[in-house]
């Protein structure tokens, strides 16, 4: 990764700890995951694409980190249990969970279907509450942990053909306050970060297609640039380390 701004952090910010992301073998995910055992971190990477897990898995071994990959659906409950304790066994803690993973289908309200509808509340909000829960029961239990979820600032303001998914964000953002306090003296700081669109080629491909449509895009954002996936990586390390102590219930947005 070529200048990447997280190298402002110390390499070992996380020593010891062990992570986990959701959706971490692509886009965002994939480099917040890189980010985390960049700053020393072990990592869990968990998806429904083993093949490609694997082998973003294996590439980060060769950097010399600990890493592995676990098939897991995050909509289906039984799965991610399983997903836990495969973790648990694995790395013996659970230190950190970003839940990353998400599906999105842009299409105008009216011309939904209810399976559409419900499969992004299921990958989106049922799955970030399934992993929260079984990681958290293991975060409970040592006292201790870090639970990160990515957002999109859509989550406050809707956005046309954005139905299922700002529903099911804002539905995570009222979770992450709610598990904040509920689990804030148990040890467990809960927090979320809200992106706004991050240059990455799917987003290149699917919402700015065009020349014309990227100066649209651009338009709304003041700063005039799109983000990066290390803006949000920096902000995980910020939130998963002792620099967010004091943090909880919290959502951090970075739309520019
Ligand atoms: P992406 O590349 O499309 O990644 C989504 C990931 O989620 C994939 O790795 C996918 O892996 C995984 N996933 C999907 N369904 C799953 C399921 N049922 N169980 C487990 N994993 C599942 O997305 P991205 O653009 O990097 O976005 C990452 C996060 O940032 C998302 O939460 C997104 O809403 C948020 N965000 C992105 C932007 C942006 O501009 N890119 C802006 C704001 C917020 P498998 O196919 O292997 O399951």
């Amino acid at each position: 990764m070529m200048n990447n701004i997280t190298d402002a952090f110390s390499k070992d910010l996380l020593a010891g700890k062990v992570a986990i992301v959701t959706g971490g073998g692509t886009g965002i995910g994939k480099v917040v995951a890189e980010d985390l055992v960049a700053h020393g971190a072990k990592i869990a990477l968990l998806s429904r694409n083993l093949e490609r897990l694997e082998e973003e898995a294996a590439a980060i071994r060769r950097t010399g980190a600990e890493a592995a990959a676990f098939a897991c659906d995050v909509s289906d409950g039984d799965q991610v249990k399983r997903a836990a304790e495969q973790v648990i066994a694995k790395f013996g803690r659970a230190d950190i969970l970003v839940n990353n993973a998400a599906a999105n289908f842009i299409w105008p309200s009216e011309k939904l279907t209810a399976v559409r509808w419900r499969k992004v509340i299921d990958i989106v909000l049922n799955g970030s509450f399934n992993c929260s829960l079984e990681f958290g029961k293991h975060m409970l239990a040592a006292g201790q942990g870090r639970i990160i979820s990515i957002l999109a600032t859509y989550a406050w303001t809707g956005a046309p053909g954005f139905a299922p998914s700002a529903s099911a964000k804002a539905g995570v953002l009222a979770l992450t306050r709610t598990l904040g306090v509920e689990w804030a003296s148990k040890g467990v700081l809960v927090n979320a970060i809200a992106p706004g669109p991050i240059d990455t080629p799917q987003t290149r491909e699917r919402l700015w297609p065009t020349p014309e449509m990227e100066r649209k895009m651009l338009a709304g954002v003041p700063l005039g640039r799109f983000g990066l996936e290390d803006d949000v990586s920096a902000l995980v390390l910020f939130l998963a380390s002792d620099l967010g102590r004091n943090i909880t219930g919290e959502v951090i947005t970075s739309d520019g």
